[in-house]
């Protein structure tokens, strides 16, 4: 597996010191390297701990009829209507000590690698002994066809279809109808009329969305050239027709460098490559980055029950596949970080140098949901597809609107009569004063 590199890539011997009174908070001492952690042994955290495969009952009566009801934001047994939530992950399974302690690798079980191998997984009833066969790819749930009780996927290591928690769905699907409507209304002017026309508020769909949830402790160190403006003067240059006045600008340039711990909580990557976002032939899955952040603190342990009535998609990046986009993502935080403490350089930095040594990361497979709206700008089959999607814990509304180019056109044609007869009564009012 490869994992982010253990050394900075690109992490230089300490420059000579910056000038006295630089200002910026350079550590004195270069700080330890990262400590070999134990030979590749990554660690893992069992979240499927206490849980057969199978039945998954509710646990007042025993029955499998259980749903996700979004009226009372919470699992109902349809049998003795028991009402529960699932434990929060985070506490359930340690996830929130120290991010700073982190050492090596941490992998929640939801977080084992795709096996493609496994769509089709063979369940053993409990209910009955009948052997029930759920295709993975397609549902986490089947009924035993002998006695009717509902069977779920509830081991994440399979194949990558069972997340370790999931946030459940806080906004109901009226909410988000009405949110998609109030967005779209608000670019009316310039949306397709078959758009408006065609909005089919059942096409309106609940989807589970898979990311990976990483933290990480890390020590970051950057390099590079900051520059002073000294003097500001301007010269003559050329003669003749030529001449001119140019701004000229002296600096002193001086070695930069930035060394730190840095803490990342809860930075969220897809894991569907539907929905990756660097895929832009699709620039609509943007979208769904748009609908950011989620509350992912309060992600509830995987029950099979809360995916009910709704859609989800599989997971299927691994922690490799996404692993050299978060260590570009924990660069640009380190970046950001940085800007702050290099003010002094008017000129700016360039930096030559940069690099995240990773001490260690977490990581686990969440689940969150998603209300979408999605339209084929035109019946054939390879259209541009727009989504609307709503973030369904926050209402967050974001999307794309097929545009119609007569109506903006209509609506330039408009702005300028309207301009133009503006001109007409002030000029008209200029004549009578
Ligand atoms: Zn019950
Ligand atoms: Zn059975």
């Amino acid at each position: 597996m490869t994992l982010p590199p253990e050394e900075p890539r690109d992490a230089h011997e300490p420059r000579p010191a910056e000038p006295a009174g630089s200002g910026g908070p350079v550590p004195p001492a270069p700080q330890e390297p990262a400590p070999p952690r134990e030979d590749s042994g990554n660690r893992f955290i069992d979240t499927s701990s206490g849980r057969d495969d199978g039945l998954n009952k509710c646990p007042r009566c025993g029955s499998t009829e259980i749903e996700y009801a979004l009226g009372a934001k919470a699992l109902v047994c349809s049998h003795c209507r028991h009402t529960w939530n699932e434990q929060n992950a985070e506490k359930l399974f340690g996830l929130d000590s120290s991010i700073a302690e982190l050492q090596g690798h941490t992998l929640a079980s939801g977080t084992a690698d795709v096996r493609e191998d496994l769509t089709m997984v063979t369940l053993k009833c409990q209910g009955c002994g009948a052997e029930v066969v759920i295709n993975a790819e397609q549902s986490v749930q089947a009924r035993c066809h002998w006695c009717r009780q509902t069977l779920s996927l509830n081991t994440q290591i399979p194949n990558g279809a069972v997340p370790d928690a999931l946030l459940p769905f806080q906004l109901t699907r009226e909410d988000a109808i009405a949110r998609i409507e109030e967005f779209a209304g608000r670019r009316r002017t310039f949306a397709q009329r078959r758009f408006k026309e065609e909005f089919v508020p059942e096409n309106v769909m609940g989807v589970y969305i898979p990311y990976l949830v990483v933290d990480g402790n890390m020590h970051a160190v950057l390099t590079g050239d900051g520059e002073v403006t000294t003097r500001e003067y301007t010269v003559t240059v050329g003669s003749g027709d030529n001449k001119r006045q140019e701004t000229r600008y002296d600096a002193d340039v001086y070695s930069v460098q930035r060394a730190f711990d840095l803490l990342v909580d809860d930075l969220t990557v897809e894991s569907a490559e539907r929905f990756d976002a660097r895929d832009n032939s699709a620039a609509t899955n943007n979208i769904l980055n748009a609908v950011q952040p989620y509350d992912v603190e309060n992600a509830v342990v995987y029950n099979s029950h809360y995916l009910k009535n709704f859609t989800s998609e599989r997971r299927d990046l691994n922690v490799r596949d996404v692993d050299h986009l978060v260590e570009e993502k924990f660069l640009s935080i380190a970046r950001a970080k940085v800007q702050p403490t290099v003010r002094r350089y008017d000129r700016g930095v360039r930096w030559t140098g940069e690099g995240v040594a990773v001490r260690g990361t977490r990581w686990v497979s969440v689940y969150v949901p998603v209300w979408l709206y999605s339209y084929a700008e035109s019946a054939s089959g390879d259209s541009l597809v727009h989504y609307i999607a709503v973030n369904a814990r926050t209402g967050t509304t974001m999307g794309s609107i097929p545009v119609s180019h007569p109506r903006i056109f209509a609506a330039a044609c408009a702005g300028g009569t309207i301009a133009g007869i503006v001109g007409l009564v002030v000029g008209l009012l200029g004549f009578f004063a």
